[in-house]
């Protein structure tokens, strides 16, 4: 008898975990709390740790959309713009894409492996004994009840996740708080005088706005701020909250994005947390992606993580096929450097995406000065190689 798993979630970490462990041989089923599968999304990139466990993961038809021309702009006080570096630019080859892309791949990855999915479904108990681990399951489609049982339960239900509020305990246990907002939508088109896969960065202290140039696609933006006043931040009129924080940024670029923002069919407006825990499996609950050990959108690193997530949990149930709590701790022994190196990474790289004070904005803009004169100065100096280097000259 094949072994059963039950994966809450069908976003990348949840279809991950279920590609990982139908290659050690388990049964998954993934159920989701919407009625249906999402598409589209923020741009997200991804380091090549997670191009290689994609492709661990059989994901061979993965869309990539690094800009094949345009620039990369910062904004500054004044309205002007001067080349910039942005996040593409960062060490590690990044390869950019939407989530949705990631997302579309291992969809069809799951639909050739044949992973039953439940849509419009959610845990409502989670209980375990020696065997087994009971599952109440809300239908929201029907109105039903039901409970099944599995091997194991792999929530992978993101950042406010219903399996860790049901197994570990209460959020505010697990959430550390940033005191930082994000916004992040597709942009139906590039911002006016802008070519169309040019990125953009306006930051200043304590906000930042950011667009990034894809190619095959319009542009994603990316709105984030700093506040204390978390709860503040869900009551009235969300756009209008925005346009007061980006008010002073007066270009046409920023308005271009809040103008947009009323007309998107979709976006994410949330506050920002890392997830923080000791454990992330207890008995035969384990937990994946955001949910586990959310690395913040400020990190880069959620998807090449959540990708990662699944292969190793594959890998280890695979390895101790007898021994359940043997594979979780060897899966989490893997995981744990990597996810605890990259959780500190975060708040540097936070300071690249938005400046937290008056200080740290002119670090931030001496430093990208520095960069990309430097980086003008080793692409001047190849070219004076290749010149020089030539049999004819060039
Ligand atoms: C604005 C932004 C930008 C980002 N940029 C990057 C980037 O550049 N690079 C990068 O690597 N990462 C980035 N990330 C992070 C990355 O998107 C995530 O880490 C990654 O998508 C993994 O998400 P997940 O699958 O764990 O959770 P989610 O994407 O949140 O998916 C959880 C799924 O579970 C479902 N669900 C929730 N509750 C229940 C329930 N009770 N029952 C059933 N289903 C439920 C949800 O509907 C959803 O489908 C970014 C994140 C944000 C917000």
């Amino acid at each position: 008898m094949r072994k059963r798993a039950l994966a809450v979630g069908l976003g990348i970490a949840g279809m991950s975990a279920a590609l990982g462990l139908r290659r050690a041989g388990w049964t998954p089923v993934i159920i989701e709390r919407s009625p249906q599968r999402r598409t589209g999304g923020y741009f997200v990139n991804l380091m090549p740790e997670g191009m290689k466990a994609a492709a661990d993961l059989g994901l061979d038809n993965l869309d990539t959309r690094n800009p094949e021309r345009g620039t990369t702009w910062s904004l500054n006080h004044r309205g002007h713009r001067r080349p910039a570096l942005g996040w593409l630019d960062l060490p590690g080859r990044p390869t950019a894409m939407v989530r949705g892309d990631v997302e579309v791949a291992l969809w069809h990855q799951i639909s050739d492996d044949g992973v039953e999915v439940r849509f419009a479904t959610a845990p409502a108990e989670i209980v375990e004994d020696d065997t087994a681990v009971d599952v109440l399951l809300d239908d929201a489609s029907t109105g039903n009840r039901y409970r099944e049982s599995f091997d194991l339960v792999v929530g992978a239900d993101g950042l406010r996740s219903s399996v860790r509020g049901l197994t570990f305990g209460p959020h505010a246990r697990f959430m550390t708080t940033w005191n930082a907002m994000v916004c992040a939508f597709a942009l139906p088109e590039q911002a006016p005088s802008f070519g169309a896969q040019d990125s953009l960065i306006s930051a200043r202290a304590g906000r930042a706005v950011w667009v990034f140039g894809l190619a095959d696609r319009a542009p994603t933006a990316l709105l984030t701020y700093c506040t204390k006043a978390l709860d503040e931040q869900f009551t009235g009129d969300g756009t209008e909250r925005l346009r007061a924080v980006f008010d002073d940024m007066d270009h046409p670029a920023v308005r271009h994005v809040l103008d947009a923002l009323p007309t998107t069919p979709d976006h994410l407006f949330d506050s920002v947390h890392q997830v923080k825990m000791e454990r992330w499996s207890t008995g035969r609950v384990v937990l994946a992606g955001d949910a586990a050990w959310c690395l913040t959108l400020f990190s880069g690193m959620g998807t090449t993580a959540a990708l990662r997530g699944g292969v190793e949990l594959g890998r280890a149930l695979a390895e101790h096929p007898d021994d359940l709590d043997g594979a979780l701790a060897a899966r989490e022994a893997r995981l744990r450097p990597f996810i605890t190196a990259h959780q500190r990474m975060a708040r540097l790289k936070q300071q690249c995406f938005v400046p937290t004070n008056r200080a740290l904005e002119a670090v931030r803009t001496l430093a990208m000065h520095v960069a990309v004169n430097a980086r003008r100065t080793v692409t001047e100096t190849r070219l004076l190689r290749a010149a020089a280097e030539a049999p004819h000259g060039v």
